[in-house]
């Protein structure tokens, strides 16, 4: 047998079609293979004893017994060849049928020979029960259908092993004359046929009598169904990843997927008319990271608007939905509870300057106001006081490989949607604020091997996160709110990009993470394009459609949490002077425990007409008062829009200090007489910094005597002057002037 192998090594690789199927062993879809056929694989445990005892009565009888080979009807069959009646089919193992369907052969003597040693080596390498698997999985019915699970599926709609007799029965004659016998072509003959069958078993007591009685009284309604295609994206996904393996066992759940990809396609069609042509849809289980349902696009069969692309992994810009880690970084870093105060009013982030959404600003508003109303401004500020690097960090642990790649690149405006990311990461990053604070990358194949979740925030920060976005009353609830009277409760966040490219809205409670997003796979933009009333009401009939009177318990309160009361002016531990209060959490021993300075001391004379500072103040007639120690840019802000703030009274027109405090203002940046190379090719620009007294709020910036820019005293100034000999000068809000006089070319 070992110089057989070994001269003529025998080969056992057919190709399969890939099969993958739904958390319960159901197929959701199936390919053709490489040769265009439908060859499912057909595991050891879908033969069923009804089908084996049926199949191996029918066509070998002896098949248990003998060599590969069975002498005594070879004998026979030799015989009567001899005496010309050309019944040698007859003959046939089911090992040399295997034989010959790996490696079909003109019908000669030498063939018959050859064959023969084939089979003993088969049989020399496989078991019984796996030459038998490989018959199944290669018996032709006809047209393009081979192997019994193929026939099983695309004729009964059901996978071999929860086949009746009857049906066991019908499957096992078709390949005798796969053409006339074809179910829905010639059910009738079938029929009779296999009643024929069931009729010698019955004579052959091989199955009990009722049992076969029935089975011939059971109809046969058969007919050929297109090959099931649902899941087509997670399904092509897979297929390309493990091109070897016959079966993909996903962890879909069959009903959720049909319902969702119904539900989505519904739904997208409805947005047609607005020019709104692609949505995805991803859900994830929180307690298993298993993803139970992968929408890639409303309609996969839509070539004009690019069906195909997969919507999950595409990379998009995430708008706003990035604002709760960051929020939820900032609790962890001490930086901020939900109270604490943020100004919503224009901001100069070193040359960038934010908007909002709706184009208004706010004033003082806190944390869990600007989280809930997606607030441009605040996320801008707490980010810049975070770090773009902290962010990208927790990104990075939370994997999202396209800002990982991004990273050096980033800077503030990511927390708008500068950056990429994909429907797939954002939904598994939601999916750890349902999961406190650790992060798991969602699978899709069942899997034993068991993920250690990463730590990515606190159980606190977390909690928190999830109180703010679960606030019943938002503007971003759809305009067409009737959805949600019986909701389940969700905390959500939606997120609109730039240009209303993109629509997102990722929701969760302690069951589920769902993910949406809406928008133009074409990446056109489109006015009505927005998170709240595109993606949030597809989104709520998802949570209404797995989720509907959920049993779920919200998520509760971890123990590390405490209360306190904070001031209503700035969220901080109140101070003496601090009259309003509010209730917070915090988290003991992280939340900052600095004390408010809403107001500062400030020498006043009794009238309240002027102030006075250590320079002027005058022996009597001064009193100390708490003033408003407000920002430079929210008192900016207020003058702008008159509204009405209480003011710190000029200060004392007969102070002398600016003349005593020759340094009062400096200009420290550029020096005065030098020469500045610029490159026109790497944008680089001359930085304009100044030193001021601490009452100064702003300085007025000149350049060639031209207004560039007004700014905080704390804040650069960025510049392209002509080239030439170049007059910088800068005026503070006391009137007092600086000016230096620079060189400046380009390369
Ligand atoms: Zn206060
Ligand atoms: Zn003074």
């Amino acid at each position: 047998m070992l110089l057989l192998d070994l001269l003529f090594p025998f080969r056992v690789e057919p190709h399969y079609s890939t099969l993958v199927e739904a958390a319960d062993g159901s197929v959701l879809h199936a390919f053709l293979n490489q040769e265009d056929k439908w060859r499912l694989y057909t595991e050891l445990s879908e033969i069923s004893p009804t089908l084996r005892t049926t199949l191996i009565q029918k066509e070998d009888r002896w098949f248990y017994y003998h060599p590969g080979v069975n002498p005594l009807a070879l004998g026979r069959a030799f015989f009567t060849n001899l005496s010309r009646h050309q019944r040698s089919s007859g003959a046939s193992t089911i090992t040399m049928q295997v034989v010959r369907l790996l490696e079909p052969r003109p019908r000669t003597y030498l063939s018959k020979g050859i064959e023969i040693l084939r089979a003993f080596q088969l049989e020399a390498h496989y078991s019984k029960d796996e030459i038998l698997q490989l018959y199944v999985n290669l018996v032709p019915y006809g047209s393009n259908i081979e192997g019994i699970k193929a026939a099983s599926l695309l004729y009964f709609q059901k996978p071999p092993e929860v086949l009746s007799l009857a049906e066991v029965m019908a499957l096992t004659i078709i390949p005798n004359r796969p053409n006339s016998l074809r179910p829905g072509k010639s059910n009738a003959y079938l029929q009779q046929e296999r009643n024929r069958w069931l009729q010698r078993f019955k004579e052959e007591k091989l199955f009990d009598s009722q049992t076969i009685t029935d089975a011939m009284a059971e109809p046969l309604t058969a007919k050929r169904v297109a090959a099931p295609r649902s899941a087509p994206h997670l399904s092509l996904r897979l297929k390309k990843e493990f091109p070897d393996t016959p079966i993909l066992k996903t962890t879909l759940q069959r009903s959720r997927q049909a319902t969702l990809e119904k539900l989505t396609y519904n739904y997208a069609s409805r947005l047609k008319a607005m020019n709104i042509h692609n949505a995805a849809v991803l859900v994830i289980n929180n307690r298993t990271m298993a993803v139970e349902a992968y929408v890639g696009s409303s309609d996969f069969n839509d070539n004009s608007d690019g069906g195909q692309v997969d919507g999950i992994r595409a990379v998009r810009s995430p708008g706003s939905t990035l604002k709760p880690l960051l929020y939820a970084t900032a609790f962890d870093a001490g930086l901020l509870t939900p109270k604490s105060v943020l100004y919503d009013v224009p901001t100069n982030f070193q040359g960038f300057e934010p908007e909002n959404f709706d184009q208004q600003f706010h004033g003082k508003v806190s944390v869990e106001f600007a989280l809930a109303n997606s607030l441009n401004v605040p996320a801008v500020q707490v980010l810049s006081e975070l770090g773009p690097a902290a962010l990208i960090e927790k990104l990075r642990k939370a994997e999202f490989r396209t800002i990982r790649k991004q990273s050096s690149k980033l800077g503030l405006s990511m927390i708008l949607g500068g950056c990429g990311v994909t429907l797939e990461e954002l939904t598994t990053l939601f999916a750890s604020f349902a999961n406190q604070g650790q992060f798991s990358k969602a699978y899709y194949l069942q899997q034993p091997e068991f993920h250690n979740p990463v730590s990515l925030l606190s159980e606190e920060a977390t909690f928190l996160i999830n109180q703010i976005l679960t606030q019943p009353i938002r503007p971003d609830l759809p305009n067409n709110y009737a959805y949600t009277y019986r909701l389940p409760r969700i905390a959500w966040k939606t997120g609109t990009s730039f240009g209303k490219k993109d629509a997102w809205s990722i929701g969760y409670n302690a069951h589920y993470t769902v993910g949406v997003w809406i928008g133009n796979f074409s990446g056109e933009g489109v006015p009505e394009l927005n998170g709240a009333n595109i993606a949030t009401p597809l989104l709520f009939e998802i949570f209404n459609s797995i989720d509907y009177n959920s049993t779920a318990q919200w998520f509760a309160q971890p123990p590390g949490l405490s209360h306190r009361n904070v001031c209503v002016e700035t969220g901080r531990v109140p101070s003496a002077f601090c009259t309003h209060s509010v209730e917070d959490y915090y988290i003991p021993g992280v939340s900052s425990a600095r004390s408010c300075e809403h107001k500062k001391r400030v020498w006043v004379d009794i009238r309240r007409r002027m102030s006075y500072c250590p320079y002027c103040l005058p022996e009597t007639g001064a009193e100390q008062v708490f003033l408003p120690n407000d920002p430079p840019q929210l008192t900016q802000y207020y003058e702008n829009r008159h509204i009405s703030y209480e003011k710190i009274p000029p200060h004392n027109p007969a102070c002398t200090r600016v003349l005593r405090n020759a340094s009062a203002l400096k200009i420290t940046y550029p020096v005065e007489g030098s020469t500045y190379r610029l490159s026109r090719k790497d944008q680089t620009r001359l930085a304009l910094t100044a030193q001021a007294t601490s009452d100064t709020k702003t300085l007025y910036w000149y350049v060639n005597d031209a207004l560039v820019s007004s700014t905080t005293p704390q804040q650069s100034v960025f510049c392209q002057p002509a080239a030439g000999k170049v007059k910088i000068s800068c005026v503070d809000d006391q009137g007092r002037v600086q000016t230096v006089w620079v060189q400046v070319s380009y390369e």
